[in-house]
């Protein structure tokens, strides 16, 4: 038989080829609300100020070279990214029990995790991790990649277009202790529903009593409100209460260094000592599977966190794709409640916080936009509000209204 014959063809990844459709659509008035970048008023990429400063000082610096950096990545980028989502009076860094590691952006980080615990994580049975339902597709496919069995806890409540935290905390009460739950620091993906700061009390309560392990993916610091202490505050308290965790971090939409692949995986330990021998194995697994981190977006995002006013222009910066974001929510809202008076309820459009929001829309809606106003997004009904904007909206909301009548 011929070589690759039994190979069966996959489907393609449904965001890029969404982006695909939007791109051979030559209608004028489409939009692309697929794909999870941030896009300013215009509708361009945004390079940020703040990284064009810092581009232009590495492009001067003579001590600059193409050497490896180390194996767990440049120590001033890894140092300052742990206290970035840990925050300055972390315990956990002040009794050094942090092991960071330099990764290939969030997927990376995501991936190292799920192979480091599939390794040396003391299951009991079967390996599992429980990812909230939905969640981002990808992780599905990061954990089975690696042995580990990806299974749901009920997250999304499409009654009320928020969170089923009931449903939720039933989980991690059933579970066997021990598990490994997936939780998004902020911001969650595909739905923008986050807990309040009194759910995530009880989430951690829940948690601790079980004996679970918290594997946080942050995927948007900074992103979802606007400020970045106050989108890292689940982990923080999560790391008061003293919750076993691990960080998954990723300076993709918040630095908008997407394609530089910018991250990191924060492990933290009981004591120094384990921690000592999780940075020994994290060593070698990552030297087996890149050798050594990429250097230039690293290089960067240390620049911007170790320099107090590049890193106080890096929170301007945030702030302005952050409000942004939640300035088109408001006028959405605006104008489906006050002008085209839509039928149903549309308070989680602004309730739902970060790049994304669940409209509600069903499948047959989602796709009637696509088809008939041009305007792509996936079947379930997730818009990424990066890709509204004043130009946009109106034609957005009634093209809404007209789908949802
Ligand atoms: N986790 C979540 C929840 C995400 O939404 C994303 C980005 N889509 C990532 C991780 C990873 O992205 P990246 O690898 O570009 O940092």
């Amino acid at each position: 038989a011929e070589t690759w014959n039994q190979v069966p063809l996959a489907p393609p990844d449904s965001i890029f080829k969404l982006t695909a459709a939007f791109k051979a659509d030559t209608y004028p008035q489409k939009i692309n609300l697929g794909v999870g970048a941030y896009r300013d008023n215009d509708s361009k990429p945004w390079i940020l100020p703040v990284v064009k400063k810092a581009t232009e000082i590495l492009l001067h610096d003579p001590a600059l070279d193409h050497e490896y950096l180390p194996i767990t990545g440049l120590p001033d980028f890894t140092s300052a990214a742990a206290k970035l989502i840990l925050g300055p009076d972390s315990n956990a860094l002040k009794t050094n029990r942090v092991t960071s590691v330099q990764t290939i952006s969030g997927t990376g980080a995501n991936h190292l995790g799920a192979l480091f615990l599939s390794r040396f994580y003391g299951w009991n049975g079967e390996k599992r991790i429980y990812l909230s339902d939905p969640t981002w597709a990808n992780h599905h496919a990061i954990f089975k990649n690696v042995g580990i069995d990806p299974v749901s806890y009920p997250y999304y409540d499409p009654k009320t277009v928020g969170l089923d935290f009931n449903g939720f905390i039933s989980a991690l009460q059933s579970a066997p202790t021990r598990s490994v739950f997936l939780l998004h620091a902020c911001a969650h993906n595909p739905t923008g529903v986050d807990p309040t700061t009194e759910q995530w009390d009880k989430i951690a309560e829940a948690i601790l009593e079980k004996g679970h392990y918290a594997f946080f993916d942050c995927a948007y610091q900074g992103f979802a409100s606007g400020d970045l202490d106050r989108d890292a505050s689940a982990v923080r308290y999560f790391e008061q209460k003293g919750v076993p965790m691990l960080i998954c971090q990723s300076f993709a939409k918040n630095a908008g260094l997407y394609g530089e692949r910018v991250g990191a995986l924060h492990v933290i330990a009981p004591a120094k000592e384990t921690s000592d021998r999780v940075k020994s194995q994290l060593s070698v697994l990552q030297r087996s599977e890149i050798s050594n981190p990429p250097s230039h977006g690293a290089r960067l995002v240390s620049l911007i966190l170790n320099d107090a006013g590049l890193f106080e222009e890096w929170k301007r910066d945030i702030a302005t794709m952050a409000h942004r974001i939640i300035a088109m929510r408001k006028e959405l809202f605006t104008i489906l409640t006050e002008e085209l008076k839509t039928p149903g309820n549309w308070d989680h459009i602004v309730n739902q916080i970060g790049m994304f929001s669940y409209t509600g829309l069903n499948t047959d809606q989602s796709k009637a936009l696509v088809e008939k106003a041009h305007i792509y997004l996936t079947n379930n009904g997730r818009i990424s509000m990066a890709g509204l904007n004043t130009h946009n909206l109106r034609y957005f909301a009634e093209s809404l209204d007209k789908v949802v009548r």
